[in-house]
């Protein structure tokens, strides 16, 4: 019986040229490889940064963490209401009417004191829906990108807290 009856596969041998084609392949490769290689270690400057003795500051528009600069925060809920995993928690409290009128630096008065103004940012996508629809601008996002923590409850932030408030000078000026 034949070999091709019995379906068994047979090479050809390389011819002389093919295989002196496939030598030259080969250089060729190797060279095109090792130009990319050689220009990136001796000819392009460096993109990457020696992070954190060097820091980069984001581009303004960046969407990092949320500060929300609550002495302008009129309590109008539209934050909360916008956020698709509602992770901003808000609780208020109508002024007292006796109480001395208070304005935002925008000029809108504020007639609710605000009790609770807390965002879970474990859960936050920083899709910052809250921030377009703030009337007064107070929600903001800042370019503030080094908040890792240990434990979840860590990125759950009270914007009423001390601490937090002591955030505002470094993050606002940046
Ligand atoms: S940026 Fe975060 S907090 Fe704001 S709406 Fe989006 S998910 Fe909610
Ligand atoms: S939308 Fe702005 S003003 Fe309204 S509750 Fe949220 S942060 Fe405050």
């Amino acid at each position: 019986m034949k070999q091709q009856e019995l379906g068994e596969i047979t090479e050809s041998p390389l011819t002389f040229r093919q295989y002196f084609t496939n030598i030259w392949d080969a250089i060729i490769t190797t060279y095109k490889g090792m130009k990319i290689t050689l220009k990136y270690v001796y000819g392009v400057k460096p993109v990457t940064v020696q992070y954190p003795e060097e820091r980069e500051e984001l581009p303004l528009n960046s969407r990092s963490r949320l500060f929300n600069d609550v002495e302008n925060c009129i309590a109008c809920m539209q934050c909360a209401t916008a956020c698709p995993v509602d992770c901003i928690y808000i609780s208020a409290v109508k002024r007292d009417k006796d109480a001395p009128k208070v304005k935002t630096s925008s000029g809108s008065p504020v007639r609710l004191d605000l009790t609770m103004y807390t965002i879970d940012e474990a859960l936050c996508c920083y899709c910052g829906l809250c921030t377009t629809v703030c009337p007064t601008e107070c929600l903001t996002h800042t370019r503030d990108y080094e908040f890792s923590q240990y434990v979840l409850d860590g990125m759950k932030y009270d914007y009423l807290s001390p601490e937090i408030r002591a955030w505002r000078t470094r993050l606002i000026k940046k």
